[in-house]
């Protein structure tokens, strides 16, 4: 009982200090505290999040898909692109930066997913620091990010629908999966997508798990 009481204070005194208390006293055990608190809540949703004039048809597409599994989508009016997140340098958008900033707007037991048309990046681990990416997701920050500057052919939008799943799937705590096929298979810079067909088993499991542990 004490850790609902203490999850109803910090979700009272809001989001931005829910992060810091994570940070500051360790992902797992304020994890546990979030999802006891959440486990009462039923409004739990997928949030997307346009940037700017990402195009409505294309999330409609992606929301006709992902609605048959997860059925709570709402669809937010587009935002501005935060200027922080911008590199003048590289003309790039900080992925990171853009996943913190979701993450502020996100209520609480939320998951939100930004969609845009930017090229983004993040840094990898020291050895390439502007590495260009499709997406991120995390899940200190219960948000992810989906670009599609990166996808090529003419199936761009079913690419977009399987970038979406991976990187919910990050939100949620699901790694990379080595099983050939799988939706969170690492892109490793290539457009693999066609080469995806569906969640497997592992995973498919884990991440309904996390949801009906939610909802
Ligand atoms: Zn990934
Ligand atoms: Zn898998």
């Amino acid at each position: 009982m004490k850790r609902i009481d203490l999850c109803g204070i910090i979700n009272f005194i809001g989001i931005s200090f829910a992060h810091s208390f994570t940070l500051s006293f360790g992902l797992i055990s304020c994890d546990k505290i979030i999802s006891t608190f959440e486990n009462k809540k039923t409004n739990t949703m997928i949030v997307f999040q346009p940037f700017e004039d990402f195009p409505t048809q294309s999330l409609k597409f992606v929301r006709n898909k992902l609605v048959k599994t997860f059925p709570n989508i709402q669809i937010n009016k587009p935002i501005d692109l935060p200027k922080q997140a911008y590199n003048k340098t590289i003309k790039r958008y900080q992925a990171d930066s853009l996943l913190i900033y979701l993450g502020q707007r996100t209520k609480t037991g939320h998951v939100t997913i930004g969609f845009t048309l930017e090229h983004i990046y993040t840094n990898m681990e020291g050895k390439v620091k502007y590495w260009g990416i499709f997406g991120l997701g995390k899940k200190i920050t219960r948000s992810c990010v989906a670009s599609t500057f990166k996808l090529k052919g003419k199936n761009k939008l079913d690419k977009l629908y399987k970038l979406a799943i991976h990187e919910i799937g990050h939100t949620q705590g699901l790694n990379h999966c080595p099983n050939e096929g799988c939706y969170m298979r690492a892109a490793n810079g290539k457009d693999h997508f066609d080469a995806l067909h569906n969640l497997c088993k592992k995973c498919s499991q884990e991440l309904r798990g996390y949801f009906n542990r939610i909802w």
